[in-house]
């Protein structure tokens, strides 16, 4: 197992798996030297792990068959990459499979309990994820958070805290210091959003070895913004990335643009997993995508509703935060920023059976 991980601001370098964060406070990113992505280095298994050859400090793989979902036309060029038909019902399988199977073992000899904090998915898929591994989880949670997530969380057997306060005290009350405690939040850890790599994979593998011209991923802590643009980087194809944020949360859209944000009061929004204000990524995700000639993009509630709803009159039903990339996409095709002719792909991440009632309520309530 070689793994090393660097930090972006000072060069510092680790090479123990379970540090998230450097002495000086920046998130790490993984160092990799990577073989060419070709298809006889593929493995013939119908998950992500059929990409394992790309993740060379992977000890012993644990799954639950995350990963290789299915790529879906919605029509014309637009096609769907189901993210949502995840073990968990999120594509916060793919981090959680592959922090589990980097430091499974080591937790377990240790003895200690791995510590997420999470909106909702990524709790739910780490606790399934160590209930798989046999480990002990804890999952931090805002206090507002409810409905299915919650459920799922402890049915896994994970132990559920929730704080009160913002997105931002949830997770620090998750990384304080405590005996035992490993933490491995999806905001931070560098091999969480490194699973997310296998999201490009997959995407250009099922177009026939092509790069779609753009692709629309919903945004929060961005892991599978990074993951998505560190693997078209590895695959050295030009697909543009677009992160989609909403009118209430933006942090990424105002910090590549230049333009001030203030988080609003009450964050009231349908997009429920697109909460963090404060993303501990964001200069990673300003700089990664500024690179790639990606974009940030924002839609309101009423594009939101509208997306859902269309997905769903046509047959998919996900979490209305998964209808902000396909609101982005037919806001950019209103505006002539794309074209109908590009191919595009669209990033849904979670599944609609998931969704807080009040929400649905909202959303079909006059329906
Ligand atoms: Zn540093």
């Amino acid at each position: 197992m070689r793994y090393l991980a660097k930090c972006p601001a000072c060069g510092r370098e680790y090479d123990d798996p379970l540090r998230f964060r450097c002495d000086c406070g920046s998130p790490l990113e993984l160092k990799l030297e990577l073989d060419d992505f070709t298809e006889d280095r593929l493995l013939r298994v119908r998950s992500m792990w059929r990409y394992l050859r790309f993740f060379p400090y992977v000890g012993d793989v644990v799954s639950l068959g995350e990963g290789w979902t299915p790529l879906v036309r919605l029509d014309g060029h637009v096609h769907l990459k189901m993210d949502f038909i995840n073990p968990t019902g999120s594509f916060k399988d793919r981090g959680s499979s592959a922090v589990v199977s980097t430091i499974g073992r080591l937790v377990r000899e240790t003895g200690g309990f791995l510590a997420e904090d999470s909106s909702g998915n990524a709790g739910a898929s780490l606790a399934a994820y160590s209930a798989k591994a046999g480990l002990r989880a804890r999952i931090y949670v805002p206090s507002s958070a409810s409905g299915h997530k919650m459920d799922q969380i402890r049915a896994y057997g994970a132990e559920l805290v929730r704080v009160d306060g913002s997105r931002e005290e949830v997770a620090r009350e998750a990384m304080r210091p405590e005996e035992g405690k490993i933490y491995v939040g999806h905001p931070w850890h560098p091999v969480f959003r490194d699973g997310m790599r296998t999201l490009a994979y997959e995407i250009f593998e099922q177009m026939g070895y092509r790069a779609p011209d753009r692709v629309y991923v919903p945004v929060s802590s961005g892991t599978g913004l990074m993951g998505l643009l560190r693997g078209f980087e590895h695959l050295g194809v030009d697909t543009r990335v677009v992160a989609c944020q909403t009118e209430a949360v933006h942090p990424l859209l105002a910090r590549f643009t230049g333009r001030p944000y203030t988080p609003p009061p009450s964050l009231d929004t349908l997009a429920e997993a697109l909460i963090m204000t404060d993303p501990p990524l964001l200069d990673l995700m300003v700089e990664a995508l500024g690179r790639s000639g990606g974009s940030v993009d924002a839609v309101g509630e009423d594009e939101i509703a509208r997306a859902f709803l269309e997905l769903a009159r046509k047959g998919i039903y996900v979490e209305p935060t998964s209808a902000v990339s396909l609101a982005c996409y037919r806001k950019q095709l209103d505006s002539g920023e794309v074209d109908e002719s590009e191919e595009v792909v669209l990033l849904l991440t979670g599944s609609g059976l998931k969704t807080s009632p009040r929400i649905i309520e909202r959303l079909l309530g006059g329906r």
